[in-house]
């Protein structure tokens, strides 16, 4: 089977990593001419963190770990409000946990395909037309391709989605915030403090942490706004300078100290919501069909899990019509789920009010304690996808055979 994968992030990279495990041959595309440095950081556990371990890749993970010890809410004096521990969520994750920088997980999975998939670079798709017998594309180079079956693994703004499903406007969430990050030299002593410092303000947060290089912060915005905005790249300091007038704690000096030609991070918090995620011979994987936000902190997660079981699925099912639909059978009751915490959370997050500011962070004090475990864990997303105890439920429902190879997809269903 000759399958294309449209995107080489996290979802498309994992999925091709699979699949040549499986011998089936796959093809990556990815618009970027290089491997991308989106420059900002993730928590990586359950069910990412499980895949990973499937592909013996926790090792070089590790290695490049962000050195993180504590989350910390601060106030317009840099005065610690409250505090979460990284030995906390360790805990929570019987060890399962991990500070990565976006860039360095799509490294170490790019490392995993060395050699032995094709990943054809800047190249995107212009046009699919789907046949009885193959799915033929257009790259923006002009050429055409036939290939039996094509996975938009593209990410959230996915165009393969777009060509083959509809325009995105059908499918997102909007969650009522706009984020943006960028990295800077750190003169705050943010980075060697190995912590992860927040501010917020009514309908608005200034944040930084340390990244695996020591004399570097990354810093992230996130603020309220009505409308979904689509800020163009040259507009986005200013437009930042903007919304963060009069700030306090650190922010003015984070917008005042960036180099003025810094590309800067931004977008609108949205969910991706699908009826269904297949059509024909086209299906999708990761943000593309389930992006959960950030907020959730399951996004990459579900990339990695989304893949591992689309692989697993084309592997054992009669065709790829039963394939998909097994796949997809295997996540969408976890995704709502996922989903559904990441808007109730979304909801709460950054206060309008400064009565609602002070609620929130008088429930921190009391939350972020390991006395509240059960909570956090629910929180901070640390179920997986893949639970062992939860394969012969799975089995059952779907009325199919487990997998084989002694490493079977296994579903956990909430
Ligand atoms: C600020 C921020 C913080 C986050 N924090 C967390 C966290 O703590 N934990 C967590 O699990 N998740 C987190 N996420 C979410 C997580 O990063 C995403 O859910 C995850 O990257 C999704 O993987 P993906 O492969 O589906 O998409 P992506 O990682 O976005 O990859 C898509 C790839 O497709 C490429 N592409 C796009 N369009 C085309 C095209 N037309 N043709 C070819 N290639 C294309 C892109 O260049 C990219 O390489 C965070 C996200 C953000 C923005």
């Amino acid at each position: 089977m000759h399958v294309l994968i449209s995107g080489g992030g996290i979802a498309g990279l994992t999925l091709a990593y699979w699949l040549h495990h499986y011998d089936i041959q796959p093809v990556v595309i990815e618009q970027a001419q290089s491997l991308r440095r989106d420059g900002y950081a993730i928590d990586f556990l359950g069910t990412g963190y499980d895949v990973a371990e499937r592909m013996n890749l926790i090792e070089r993970l590790a290695a490049q770990q962000i050195p993180f010890e504590a989350l910390l809410y601060v106030n317009s004096d840099g005065k610690q409000i409250a505090r979460l521990d990284a030995a906390l969520m360790r805990t929570l994750t019987e060890g399962k946990y991990m500070g990565l920088m976006h860039e360095t997980l799509e490294e170490v999975l790019y490392e995993a395909l060395a050699g032995q998939v094709e990943v054809r670079f800047g190249r995107s798709l212009v046009s699919v037309e789907q046949g009885p017998d193959g799915v033929v594309v257009t790259f923006n180079d002009g050429t055409s391709e036939s290939f039996d079956l094509l996975i938009g693994a593209d990410g959230v703004h996915s165009s393969t989605r777009a060509l083959v499903f509809g325009p995105e406007e059908q499918f997102s969430r909007y969650l009522g915030y706009t984020i943006a990050c960028y990295p800077l030299a750190d003169h705050y002593g943010i980075g060697s403090s190995h912590t992860f410092q927040m501010y917020n303000e009514p309908g608005r947060m200034a944040a930084a942490y340390c990244t695996p290089r020591e004399d570097e912060i990354l810093t992230f915005f996130m603020y309220q706004s009505a409308r979904q905005e689509r800020v163009p790249r040259e507009q986005r300091l200013a437009h930042l300078r903007e919304k963060f007038a009069g700030m306090g704690w650190l922010t003015q000096q984070f917008l005042a100290d960036v180099n003025p030609a810094q590309k800067v991070f931004m977008d609108a918090v949205i969910q991706i919501q699908m009826p269904t995620w297949h059509r024909g011979r086209v299906a999708l994987v990761g943000d593309a069909c389930d992006c959960p936000t950030l907020l959730s902190g399951q996004g990459a997660s579900l990339a990695m899990g989304g893949a591992y079981l689309l692989a697993g699925a084309l592997h054992d099912s009669a065709d790829y019509q039963e394939a998909f639909r097994r796949y997809e059978q295997q996540m969408f009751a976890f995704v709502q789920t996922q989903q559904k915490s990441g808007r109730s959370f979304a909801r709460s997050f950054l206060p309008a009010t400064p009565l609602g500011l002070f609620a929130q962070q008088t429930l921190m004090k009391v939350l972020l304690r390991p006395l509240f475990r059960g909570l956090l864990r629910r929180q901070f997303g640390v179920e997986s996808l893949l639970s062992p105890q939860k394969q012969d439920v799975q089995r059952d429902k779907s009325g199919t055979a487990p997998h084989d190879n002694g490493t079977p997809p296994q579903l956990y269903i909430s």
